[in-house]
């Protein structure tokens, strides 16, 4: 029987990722073909950051060399650009041919959002993106000296570290009232800029930029406030918007991303979308761990292996930028529910913060009442005890309460 013809657009993290958890479970299945527009293999694009750091090169980065396509039976198409899915006749023409599939999946990411303001088209504003922007900042930064990063979060500002280890002076504009406020609280955005001020880092808070200035070239920038400030570099890392005009074209339905359900399907069930350009549940994931996730449901899917489904994930993140241990996972905000306990170490400079809900609070107080209600146990009672407990608390607390026994039983 011939093989079914699955087609990829977007030789990036997600997709490639998908295609290895398909291999895993049936290299057989499928004669396969990836479109990519960039000239580049599959790359880990988190690292980008440590080729703007000094840290790696280009090659070292790369994740699947032109060999592993080739062992596996992949048709790969670099520097070639998708324009046009026909649903009709299951054909997707690209910049340079026209490919039929039986199975489609849209693995397009995202691209780097640009403010839409006036000067945005001019030589010298970049995106973060790709190995591509990388390489124009580096170049950039051996002939011009004052960079201007717009966007206070974790890319912003991995790239303005890179962009001091390349020798410029870096100023961070940030909208909010502290850094990568959407991470950390007010507390922890004001160490993490004092840390980053101590490495040379400039930063002007509170400011919505207005206009880029200049001809031809970016020479500054204007605020809304009506003050102005020089650059020869503007790195724009307020965001990421899915790339999903194909899926617009195609009539699929499409929100922030294109939308999904649980098995990473479309509205058409001959195209599944995975990674950054996927919208499941409301939600674009912009960081890998969802994404790979979504790529073992898929090939689960693909290759006819019964699975439960996506049913979202919990993020977490950590800035790479040397001197900057940080970590921030889940939801960071407070309120009538959720309570934070905060740990602040002045001397080592270590802040650390853990939300808990109220009701594990009032869950610990049951837990001290009853076990001052518990004195010495004889075997038969502590049996009954013991289902007792399993009946009212769980594995953790039940550990809690017998370390606490036997610390009073030693008293
Ligand atoms: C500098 C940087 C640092 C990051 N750091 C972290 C981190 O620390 N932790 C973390 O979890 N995530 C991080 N991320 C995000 C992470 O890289 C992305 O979540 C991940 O790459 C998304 O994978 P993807 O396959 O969905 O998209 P991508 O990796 O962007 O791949 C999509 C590919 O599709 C191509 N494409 C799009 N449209 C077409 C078309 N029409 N035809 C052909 N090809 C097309 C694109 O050019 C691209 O190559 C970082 C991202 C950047 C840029």
């Amino acid at each position: 029987m011939p093989k079914q013809k699955l087609l990829m657009i977007g030789n990036g993290m997600a997709g490639v990722r998908t295609i290895e958890e398909i291999l895993d479970r049936n290299p057989d299945k499928y004669d396969i073909t990836i479109i990519g527009d960039e000239p580049h293999p599959n790359y880990n694009r988190i690292m980008l950051s440590n080729i703007l750091q000094n840290k790696m090169t280009p090659s070292e980065i790369i994740l699947n060399d032109e060999t592993w396509y080739a062992s596996n039976n992949i048709t790969l198409h670099t520097d070639e650009q998708a324009i046009l899915i026909d649903r009709l006749t299951n054909t997707v023409t690209t910049t340079k041919r026209n490919i039929t599939y039986d199975r489609l999946i849209l693995a397009t990411g995202s691209r780097a959002f640009i403010l839409p303001i006036p000067g945005a088209d001019l030589e010298g504003v970049l995106g973060f993106r790709t190995i591509a922007d990388t390489e124009k900042m580096i170049a950039a930064s051996k002939k011009y000296e004052r960079a201007t990063v717009i966007g206070g979060g974790l890319l912003g500002l991995e790239a303005a570290r890179g962009l001091l280890d390349q020798g410029m002076d870096v100023t961070v504009i940030h909208l909010a009232d502290w850094l990568m406020e959407t991470q950390l609280d007010a507390k922890a955005g004001e160490l993490l800029k004092a840390d980053l001020e101590a490495q040379g880092m400039k930063f002007l808070m509170q400011k919505a930029t207005s206009k880029i200035l200049g001809k031809s070239r970016v020479t500054g920038l204007a605020f809304k406030d009506g003050t102005q400030i020089e650059t020869d570099l503007v790195v724009m890392a307020i965001g990421i918007k899915p790339e999903i005009e194909l899926a617009q074209h195609a009539n699929l339905p499409t929100g922030r991303g294109i939308v999904v359900d649980d098995f990473m399907t479309t509205a058409d069930p001959a195209i599944f979308a995975v990674g950054e350009c996927a919208e499941h549940n409301g939600i674009a994931y912009g960081l890998v761990a969802p994404l790979y996730e979504q790529g073992k449901v898929l090939a689960d899917h693909l290759c006819g292996i019964e699975t439960k489904g996506y049913h979202g994930s919990k993020m977490f993140t950590q800035l790479k930028v040397s001197g900057c241990d940080l970590f921030s996972a889940g939801d960071i905000k407070e309120n009538a529910e959720i309570k934070g306990v905060t740990i602040f170490n002045s001397i080592e400079n270590k802040y650390k913060k853990n939300l808990h809900a109220r009701w594990q609070a009032s869950r610990c107080r049951a837990l001290r009442r009853y076990n001052r209600r518990q004195p010495s146990i004889q075997p038969a009672q502590k049996r009954r005890r013991t289902h007792r407990l399993h009946a009212r608390f769980t594995a953790p607390q039940i550990r809690r309460i017998r370390k606490y026994e036997r610390r009073r039983n030693a008293r």
